[in-house]
C-alpha cells in the first residue's frame, strides 16, 4: 500500500492519458519533467472552447468574441493568484518559459544593457536559459558569467557571490534544475543580485508543477514558465515581470492588438499587457492553462510536495540499491527528478529497453549540455515523477533496469 497523504488513485482517473497501454503493458509514465499529462478538467476546457466557444478575443462586440475575451481575461487572474503576483497586467501569454526568456533578452537585454555589463547565470542552467543571453552578450558587446555548481549538483553560491560586481546587470537563474532536480536558493540569489542593482529573471519551468511559488515574496523581477509542464496545454506560457519593469521596455513582437494607434508616420503602443502580446493568441491555451490552475489549485500544492517527496526519497533509496547505478544529482533540495547513469548500458539503449515494459523515462543531455560536461557524461537517464506516480511505478522501473542489465551482462 502506498502510504499518501491524498487519494492518488482517484487521482489517477482524472487524467486519461494514463490509461494508454505501451507495448501491451500499462504506461508507466516517468517523464513529467519533459511535459505532464492533462487533467479531464483542461481537456474538457480546450474541447469547450473548439466546440462552442471558438471566437477571437479583444476585437469584437459579439457575443462569442465578449465570452471568449472574458475566459482568456479570467485564465490571467488565475495564473496571476497562482504565483502571487500584484496585477494581472504583469502577466504576458508567451508561447512557453524559451519564448518569456528571449522576450526579456530581446526586450530588456535590447534596451537596457550595454557594452562591458554582465550577465550572470548557473552552470546548470536549460539551454533556453543559456542561448538567449549568449546571443545578447554578443550583440551588445556583454560579458557572461557562469557560476558553478558541486559535485552533488548544488549551486557553489559563494562562487555565485564572487560574480557578482558593479557592472552585473541581469541575474538569470534556473529554480529547479531539470536534469539534477537541484532546487536553488532563489531567495537569496535575487536579493543578492537586488543589492548590486541587477534585475533579476527565475526559470520557473520546473518549479510550478512541484513548488507554491509567490513573485512578491520572492521578489523577482522577471519569471518565465510553461503550461505544458504544469498539466496544461502546450504551446502557451507565461512571463510574469513587474510592471514598472515591463512599462519601461519596449514590445518583443509587434503587429495587431499591441498597438493604440497606427498612422505612417508614428505607432502609439498600447498598454501592459497586451503590449507584449501582438497577434492573435493562442485562445484555447491560455483557457485551458486556466483550467489547469484550477486543478492543481484543488489538488493543492503543499500536498503535491510532500507527496512528491516521499516518492523522491523512496525513488533514491530504490535506484541507489542498484549495483554499478550512479545518481547524477544529489542536491539536500531536490525536487522529484531522478537522472542515473549505469556502466555498460548507454541511456537510450536503457530507454529503449524499459520503453518494451511500458516505461517512458528520458534519456540524453536534456539540453543540459554544460551539466553532462560537468560529470563526464555524454547523457543521463531520467524519470521525473509527480503527483500522479506511485511507488508501484518506481518497483516496475527498478526491475525493467535490473532487466536491462542482465541483457547486458
Ligand atoms: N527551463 C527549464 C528548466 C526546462 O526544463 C525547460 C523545458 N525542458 C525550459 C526552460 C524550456 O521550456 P519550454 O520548452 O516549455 O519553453
Amino acid at each position: 500500500m502506498t502510504k499518501t497523504i491524498f487519494n492518488v488513485k482517484k487521482l489517477r482517473a482524472d487524467f486519461p492519458n494514463l490509461g494508454v497501454r505501451i507495448h501491451g503493458k500499462p504506461l508507466v509514465y516517468l517523464d513529467n519533467a519533459a511535459t505532464t499529462f492533462k487533467p479531464q478538467a483542461v481537456i474538457d476546457a480546450v474541447t469547450e472552447h473548439y466546440a462552442s466557444g471558438t471566437s477571437n478575443v479583444h476585437r469584437g462586440v459579439h457575443t462569442l468574441s465578449q465570452q471568449a475575451t472574458n475566459a482568456f481575461e479570467r485564465s490571467r487572474d488565475k495564473i496571476r493568484d497562482f504565483i502571487r503576483a500584484e496585477k494581472s497586467c504583469e502577466i504576458i501569454f508567451t508561447r512557453g518559459a524559451t519564448e518569456a526568456i528571449n522576450l526579456v533578452a530581446d526586450s530588456y537585454g535590447g534596451a537596457f544593457l550595454n557594452k562591458g555589463d554582465e550577465i550572470i547565470i548557473s552552470e546548470m542552467e536549460h539551454h533556453s536559459n543559456i542561448v538567449p543571453w549568449q546571443i545578447l552578450c554578443a550583440s551588445k558587446e556583454c560579458v557572461l558569467k557562469v557560476a558553478p555548481f558541486n559535485d552533488q549538483g548544488e549551486l557553489i553560491y559563494e562562487e555565485f557571490e564572487k560574480l557578482l560586481s558593479p557592472r552585473t546587470k541581469l541575474v538569470a537563474m534556473v529554480y529547479v534544475s531539470n536534469s539534477l532536480g537541484t532546487v536553488n536558493p532563489v531567495k537569496d540569489v535575487i536579493d543578492a543580485a537586488h543589492k548590486k542593482g541587477a534585475v533579476i529573471l527565475i526559470d520557473g519551468a520546473q518549479t510550478v508543477s512541484h513548488l507554491a511559488v509567490d513573485v512578491k515574496a520572492l521578489d523577482c523581477d522577471f519569471f518565465a514558465f510553461s503550461g505544458h509542464k504544469v498539466f496544461g496545454p502546450s504551446g502557451i506560457g507565461v512571463l510574469y515581470g513587474k510592471e514598472k519593469l515591463l512599462n519601461r521596455m519596449p514590445p518583443y513582437q509587434c503587429g495587431g492588438d499591441m498597438i493604440a494607434s497606427v498612422t505612417f508616420e508614428k505607432t502609439a503602443y498600447t498598454v501592459l499587457p497586451y503590449k507584449f502580446e501582438a497577434g492573435t493568441p493562442n485562445v484555447a491555451g491560455v483557457i485551458g492553462l486556466g483550467a489547469a490552475m484550477d486543478y492543481v489549485r484543488s489538488v493543492g500544492l503543499d500536498n503535491i510536495a510532500e507527496y512528491e517527496h516521499e516518492l523522491l526519497a523512496y525513488g533514491t533509496k530504490a535506484l541507489s540499491s542498484i549495483d554499478g547505478l550512479r545518481l547524477i544529482g544529489t542536491a539536500e533540495h531536490k525536487a522529484s527528478i531522478l537522472s542515473f547513469v549505469l556502466p555498460n548500458i548507454h541511456p537510450h539503449d536503457l530507454g529503449t529497453l524499459v520503453d518494451e515494459e511500458g516505461i517512458a523515462i528520458r534519456t540524453g543531455h536534456h539540453c543540459t549540455q554544460p551539466v553532462m560536461k560537468h560529470f563526464g557524461v555524454p547523457a543521463t537517464s531520467r524519470a521525473s515523477l509527480t503527483f500522479y506516480n506511485t511507488k508501484e511505478e518506481i518497483d516496475k522501473l527498478v526491475k525493467a533496469i535490473l532487466k536491462a542489465k542482465e541483457i547486458f551482462k
